[in-house]
């Protein structure tokens, strides 16, 4: 089977760890975690915030929603564990992005909204009424996009896709929150990418992995067959990638696949037809197709550089600091980050709650080298995916040039990190450029 990838990035061979060597990757069993309390915000997710449905002292049960909709950009928000609620405060994100956010005590009782219940026949719903399920589900793109998935399939429906890409492309070092949910929940994922192809009417299903994962490539392929019959209206396939990071990037999954490099203010959808879900999104809307179950809790890694990790099943809103509780350690990491150790974010705040886009929380135990002058030797021109001059664009955010700036395409960066992880000189240049990919973005550094 021919192997697809893109230019540059970063190989196992460059260091890298990307998890496959430990035991943690392959770990059969689920921990599922209760925490005493859950802190839910009502903005997880690209867009308006949801408007809160419940207020202090209202009794709540897993699945039932706390937080409506209010644009077509916006997602509702469900309670995650049964309890009371004890507050409803502002919280600021780790984004930097202050919303209201609803905090539960738990009951420990496990009550489930009266509307989770298993679905007849789940698999011959009409498109109509998987649309109104999926609405309801309040995901987002689990990967770390958080953009709202009815809105994506919007977008899909609108251009006409004809294919729809699954992202199993987890190259992030640490994490494999989706290579577990690959392995041991084959059949949700392929159910629930047959159900939001039915929302997006695409007749092309391609399941995405890389190439290191070869246990999961056998079990998704026989789970393929097992599945063809079922859905015989549409194509199933599995793709498989070269093992390089950040292969899961949508942009890059697209060069990789298609041979077309979108910009950033292209989408998949009107350019080669395909839209592309995350593999915890299509098992997470399987839930709620099969069982009425919204989005409720998520698989997160925790590892780090110097432990072996855990895929943890989470409910959403669960805080950091109760997550950690357990791990012996902690108050001498040098970093905590929400997400993967290059891309993720470093929170200082352990009462950051779990969101529906957290991948995991990396551990940060090593010392960085301390940061010397630029050696010239161009590792990070050949890391950046994105094609950028990193050393170039640093320097030209140090010195304010903002014209030639101009010339560096700079809104192209992609936040990977890589940049940064490659740089033997211990230069930090992803947040500098990522921060100023941003501004250029949104408009905020004229040239
Ligand atoms: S963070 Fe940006 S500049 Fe650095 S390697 Fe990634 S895309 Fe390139
Ligand atoms: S990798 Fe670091 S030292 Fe090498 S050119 Fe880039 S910024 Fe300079």
């Amino acid at each position: 089977m021919k192997k697809l990838s893109f230019k540059k990035g970063m190989l196992p061979m460059d260091g890298l760890d990307f998890s496959e060597g430990r035991a943690s990757s392959q770990e059969r069993v689920l921990e599922q975690f209760t925490p005493r309390e859950a802190v839910i915000p009502m903005l997880q997710h690209f867009g308006t915030p949801a408007a809160l449905a419940v207020q202090v002292d209202t009794m709540v049960s897993i699945g039932q929603m706390i937080g409506k909709p209010t644009s077509l950009l916006s997602a509702p928000v469900h309670a995650s564990i049964s309890g009371i609620v004890t507050e409803i405060s502002k919280i600021c994100l780790p984004s930097g992005i202050t919303c209201d956010a609803v905090h539960i005590r738990n009951d420990l009782k496990r009550r489930m909204d009266h509307s989770v219940q298993k679905r007849n026949s789940p698999e011959s719903l009409a498109p109509k009424e998987l649309r109104r399920l999926l609405l309801y589900s309040g995901i987002v793109g689990m990967g770390g996009e958080g953009f709202p998935t009815s809105a994506k399939c919007n977008r899909a429906i609108q251009a006409e896709a004809d294919t729809l890409l699954v992202n199993g492309l987890q190259s992030e070092p640490y994490l494999h929150c989706d290579v577990h949910l690959l392995r041991e929940h084959a059949d949700r994922v392929i159910q629930g990418a047959a159900a939001l192809s039915g929302v997006c009417r695409t007749r092309k299903i391609v399941f995405c992995l890389q190439d290191n994962r070869p246990q999961e490539i056998d079990v998704m392929k026989t789970a393929v067959e097992r599945f063809r019959d079922l859905y015989a209206d549409r194509e199933l396939s599995v793709a498989v990638f070269k093992s390089r990071f950040p292969q899961g990037y949508e942009k890059l999954l697209i060069q990789a696949m298609y041979h077309v490099e979108l910009n950033t203010d292209q989408y998949s959808e009107d350019t080669v037809g395909a839209v592309i879900f995350n593999v915890s999104t299509c098992a997470a809307f399987w839930d709620m197709v099969e069982r009425n179950l919204p989005c409720t809790s998520r698989v997160i890694t925790i590892a780090g550089d110097r432990m072996s990790g855990h895929n943890v099943l989470v409910p959403i809103g669960t805080l950091v600091s109760e997550l950690l509780e357990r791990i012996p350690g902690v108050s001498t990491c040098n970093r905590i980050v929400l997400g993967g150790a290059l891309t993720g974010v470093a929170i200082r705040d352990m009462n950051t709650p779990v969101l529906k886009t957290t991948t995991g929380i990396t551990l940060i135990k090593n010392e960085p080298p301390p940061p010397t002058a630029c050696l010239h030797c161009g590792e990070c021109v050949d890391a950046c995916p994105a094609g950028l001059i990193p050393y170039l664009c640093k320097r030209l955010i140090d010195t304010k040039d903002k014209i030639a700036l101009s010339y560096e395409n700079i809104d192209q960066c992609i936040s990977c990190g890589a940049c940064s992880y490659v740089c033997p000189a211990g230069i930090d240049l992803s947040v500098q450029i990522a921060r100023a990919a941003h501004k250029v973005r949104n408009g905020g550094i004229r040239t």
